[in-house]
């Protein structure tokens, strides 16, 4: 046996990331999966941005960048930020990583001391505890529940404050739950963070574009703009883009949170990769309105998705807002019965059982810190999406339910 460093006992392997990799493995074994884990647009990268990585690799952007990225990705981040968030951004307080959760692991091994405390909304993201946890500190999981449409109220935050909180991770649009934060609850949160200079905001606002309906994005620093200083916008090209496997992440925020953020940089990846840093500059200042036309097709998705879990019995969802997630309900499934005579005691036992009946792969609440429940992604093809939602109706109807 390999023995590993002790830091080690503190991670887990990304539930996400582990089904994803179980439905390729289960696809090659020749089973026909239909996955429905993970948060990944099953669109193709829109081609002028893949011709900009060709056109870098032909101009010889294939060397080193400077830890912090390309200055004109950076560029293109401060235009990017100035035109959907109304924030002029100086370039110091920028920094680009391999992918939004390389930018927030670096920041919080950045900023995290041992016993630091960091509130965490749950359902959360399945990465959030787990960096907290590794870099010492300890996750404050507040659990938001579906009264509260899943959102953090300024009662909760205040409650949860104690002088060793350091950061406050909000996400909105949210993964699991696709809610959005209105102006609203935004200025809610940011009056009780006003009354505490010692915490930190880390926005997550991977889902920026991925808004529904009459919902606008917003994030919190906009909606007080003296938070700027202590605030530390996430953002990046995986979600909005679709552009997962090119890696590209940014932070906006403290200067001097910055400048360590990249110093960690410098001594793990040096830098992100210079040609998906091209294409993202591609994917910034280039066309915005085919933007459009997905989120349309992500509404059909949703919608058709939405009425098909709905007409499930046993099973209820809430309209989501943003993001491409359902969280849906399945308290009334627990205490069923298997064909195989299995009792379903949990919602990862539920999850295990649509895998192993239906070949349908979902995510289980457990992994989102809120549970009964479990997790869809509307990210992918319809046809898919409604045998998924059929494959689940049938392995429903074949369960003893007392
Ligand atoms: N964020 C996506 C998800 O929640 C992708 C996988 C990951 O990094 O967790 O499915």
């Amino acid at each position: 046996m390999f023995k590993l460093a002790d830091r080690m006992n503190t991670i887990q392997p990304s539930p996400t990331l582990v089904l994803n990799a179980k439905a390729g493995e289960l696809r090659a074994q020749g089973i026909d999966i239909i996955n429905l884990s993970t948060g990944e647009p099953d669109f193709d990268t829109p081609t002028w941005i893949q011709d900009a990585a060709i056109k870098a690799m032909h101009n010889g952007v294939t060397k080193y960048t400077p830890g912090d990225g390309l200055p004109a990705l950076k560029t293109a981040i401060q235009k990017k930020l100035l035109r959907d968030y109304d924030l002029d951004y100086d370039l110091n307080m920028i920094t680009v990583g391999a992918g939004g959760k390389q930018v927030i692991f670096n920041a919080l091994m950045a900023s995290v001391n041992p016993g630091d405390e960091v509130i965490i909304p749950a359902p959360y993201w399945v990465s959030y505890p787990e960096i907290v946890s590794f870099c010492g500190g300890i996750p404050i999981l507040v659990p938001c529940l579906p009264e509260n449409n899943f959102k953090l109220t300024a009662e909760q935050l205040r409650y949860h404050i104690t002088d060793r909180t350091r950061w406050l991770i909000l996400n909105s649009p949210n993964n699991p739950t696709g809610v959005v934060y209105s102006r609203q609850e935004l200025r809610g949160l940011s009056d009780v963070l006003m009354e505490f200079n010692h915490v930190n905001i880390l926005s997550d606002d991977i889902y920026e574009n991925l808004i529904y309906d009459d919902e606008k994005f917003v994030s919190i620093v906009r909606v007080e703009p003296r938070l700027k200083f202590r605030t530390l916008v996430v953002n990046g090209v995986s979600k909005s883009y679709a552009m997962t496997g090119w890696r590209i992440g940014f932070a906006a925020g403290p200067v001097d949170l910055i400048k360590a953020i990249t110093l960690l940089q410098s001594q793990s990846t040096s830098n992100a990769c210079s040609i998906s840093q091209a294409a993202a500059v591609e994917a910034f200042i280039g066309p915005q309105d085919f933007l459009d036309t997905w989120r349309h097709s992500f509404v059909e998705r949703r919608d058709a998705s939405f009425n098909a879990i709905n007409a499930i019995p046993g099973l209820t969802c809430a309209m989501p807002k943003g993001a491409f997630y359902h969280y849906v309900d399945c308290h009334a499934i627990l205490g069923a019965k298997t064909p195989d005579g299995v009792r379903l005691k949990s919602d990862k036992d539920f999850c295990l059982y649509l895998l192993e009946h239906a070949q349908v792969m979902v995510v289980s609440g457990d992994s989102f810190g809120l549970s009964p429940y479990f997790r869809i992604s509307y990210a992918t093809a319809m046809d898919n999406l409604m045998l998924g939602c059929e494959r689940i109706a049938k392995a429903i109807s074949d369960l003893t339910i007392e």
